[in-house]
């Protein structure tokens, strides 16, 4: 999922020129409160979240005639809106642009009548069935079921340069952005199972990869590490940090701490990956819901959760996949047990 005007300068695979993400429209945005002041007050199925699985919940609700209400933050879409070429999704031989891809499952969704609102949902109380959902602190809505597919954030280093170059040869998924660095130089940032696992993959396409970690002991799995520590295309740069991403269009290399003897130095590279985690958007719901120690939301059978009638989808439930095509598979199966969950109830 990457900008490709600049891809021909790095000398990488380009057949398709795309537009540069702020040339496409953002997803629909409704006039604050416009719409939502006009749903019913009770649903039968309300989706939090607006990326692969929150929309594809909205597709099979909606064309199950259970007429969903998604309400999709004021940055609506998920992560891929901030991603430009997505190629690994299926059904686009010749990739599709993030952007695109979820206006056209937006519109899919609308199609068969979901309702949307745009707002941030700011409190939920799965005490009591029916639930309520409070939008934007201003107005509550009660629903027989929920699905919730708030997603996942890479966790960043938070470097200004990180920022600026994001999608310019700083990524947070190699199995997304990795075919575009074939043939260079590459740095993964991070000591997990997430960081042994990218560096794993990107050898594949690229000529070296120095994992640089902040201590001297790996926290991944033995596996995983043994078989980072076997590959010959992968270096551990030991006790270091990075400081600074290089580069003025696009990335040319690193700058790392030793943060044993405070020495800087650079480091070449056209990709940096930060694997240091992802943060799932569960916030909303501490002490509603059982999550797990990093707060996923745990799930059952299928997207069930501890409380009946409330599900989840997508990465909010999924530390290990995290692709918008698992996410979107999740979110068809929300639907088709809030569907399940509202006929055994009627
Ligand atoms: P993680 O286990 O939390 O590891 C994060 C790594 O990033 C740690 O090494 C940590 O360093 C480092 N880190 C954190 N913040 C940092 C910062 N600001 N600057 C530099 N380094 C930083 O996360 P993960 O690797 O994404 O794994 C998450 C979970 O998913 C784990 O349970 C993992 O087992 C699982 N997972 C499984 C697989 C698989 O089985 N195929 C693949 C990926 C992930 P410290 O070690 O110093 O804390």
């Amino acid at each position: 999922m990457f900008l490709w005007p600049w891809a021909d300068r790095l000398g990488l695979q380009s057949e398709l020129q795309y537009l540069p993400i702020s040339a496409y429209p953002q997803q629909p945005s409704t006039a604050r409160f416009s719409r939502c002041d006009r749903v019913a007050l009770m649903q039968s199925v309300t989706i939090i979240g607006s990326g692969p699985a929150g929309l594809t919940a909205a597709i099979y609700t909606a064309r199950a005639n259970l007429s969903p209400l998604l309400i999709e933050g004021w940055q609506s879409g998920g992560q891929l809106t901030t991603t430009t070429d997505v190629e690994n999704y299926p059904g686009f031989a010749t990739g599709i642009m993030g952007p695109e891809l979820m206006k056209e499952m937006r519109a899919q969704a609308e199609r068969f009548g979901s309702e949307f609102v745009t707002g941030d949902v700011t409190a939920v109380d799965f005490a009591q069935h029916p639930f309520n959902i409070t939008i934007d602190g201003e107005r509550t809505i009660q629903t027989k079921t929920v699905i919730i597919a708030t997603g996942a954030s890479a966790i960043q280093i938070g470097l200004p340069n990180e920022k600026r170059l994001t999608g310019h040869g700083v990524s947070t998924c190699a199995t997304c952005d990795g075919f575009f660095f074939r043939g260079k130089d590459l740095v993964v940032v991070g000591g997990g199972d997430s960081a042994m696992e990218e560096a794993t993959f990107l050898t594949k396409f690229a000529t070296k990869v120095s994992i640089v970690h902040r201590r001297d002991k790996l926290r991944a799995s033995k596996i995983m590490q043994d078989r980072a520590m076997k590959n010959e295309k992968i270096t551990f740069v030991w006790n270091s940090v990075i400081e600074d991403v290089l580069g003025q269009d696009i990335v040319t290399g690193v700058r790392i701490k030793n943060t044993v003897t405070d020495k800087t130095s650079e480091l070449a590279c056209a990709g940096v990956f930060v694997a240091i985690g992802h943060r799932p958007n569960t916030a909303l719901f501490t002490g509603q819901i059982d999550m797990d120690e990093k707060g996923y939301i745990r799930t059952l059978t299928g997207t069930t959760t501890n409380v009946r009638g409330v599900f989840a989808a997508g990465d909010v439930q999924d530390s290990i996949y995290r692709q918008a095509i698992t996410a979107a598979g999740s979110g068809c199966m929300a639907a088709m047990d809030a569907e399940r969950f509202l006929e055994a109830s009627d």
